[in-house]
């Protein structure tokens, strides 16, 4: 068994036990293996040992690797959780089911025209900055709700959930309960948050879906 496999183990174990600390079903958390700098030698037999949905944070990177491992896996399903540029749209719509990076009217106006033209439909999350950094991406947490409503009404986006990167050297719990909350006033109920140091803690906070690169596939 190759060491990134023994690893998913063990994250798979960790995520039910906090499903079932939180008196969550098991199985409610969708785990999304962000495989981003990793081959795609490194990443069949993760996908051989039963994994299906898989994270990249590159558009170019992402088309690089995964096309030809959708073709061996029809069933896999691929999440854009890195910054999208609205050049990349046809890109990101053409090989991605979930793109989670939503974050401007741009961005969404992009989408839309994209997603009618090839007549695909990926799931859409909202990012939302949580903590208000200069340097990340993401919508500000008082113009989420608005601007959730602004996709569906403007654009005709179905926006099924909110995602968040909480600062690196913060407390996250504070973020993800801000996550929760600006969902709930959005009126959507996926909430994409939690990687390698604190998915656990995600989980307890109403986590629909992780995203854990690290501690599946080693150190990058
Ligand atoms: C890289 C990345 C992750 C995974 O981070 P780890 O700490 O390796 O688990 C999760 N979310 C986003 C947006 C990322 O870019």
């Amino acid at each position: 068994m190759s060491d990134a496999v023994q690893r998913l183990q063990q994250v798979r174990e960790r995520i039910a036990a906090a499903e079932k600390e939180a008196a969550r079903q098991t199985g409610d958390v969708i785990l999304v293996a962000v495989s981003k700098t990793f081959s795609a030698d490194d990443i069949r037999p993760v996908i051989e040992a039963g994994q299906r949905t898989f994270g990249e944070n590159r558009v170019q990177e992402a088309t690089s690797k995964w096309p030809a491992l959708k073709a061996e896996f029809p069933d896999l399903e691929l999440h854009l959780i890195g910054p999208l540029q609205s050049n990349k749209a046809k890109e990101a719509v053409a090989l991605f089911d979930a793109i989670e990076t939503v974050d401007r009217e741009k961005i969404a106006a992009a989408l839309a025209a994209e997603m009618k033209k090839q007549a695909k439909a990926p799931k859409l999350y909202v990012q939302v900055n949580t903590g208000s950094e200069p340097q990340k991406a993401g919508i500000e947490p008082r113009e989420a709700v608005a601007f959730v409503a602004r996709c569906r009404d403007v654009h005709g986006l179905a926006i099924e959930g909110l995602m968040c990167i909480p600062p690196a050297d913060e407390n996250p719990g504070p973020h993800f309960a801000l996550l929760e909350k600006l969902a709930r006033e959005a009126g959507v109920d996926k909430l994409s948050m939690g990687m390698s140091g604190d998915y656990e803690l995600a989980v307890r906070f109403g986590a629909t879906s992780v995203r854990v690169g690290s501690a599946i596939f080693g150190s990058r």
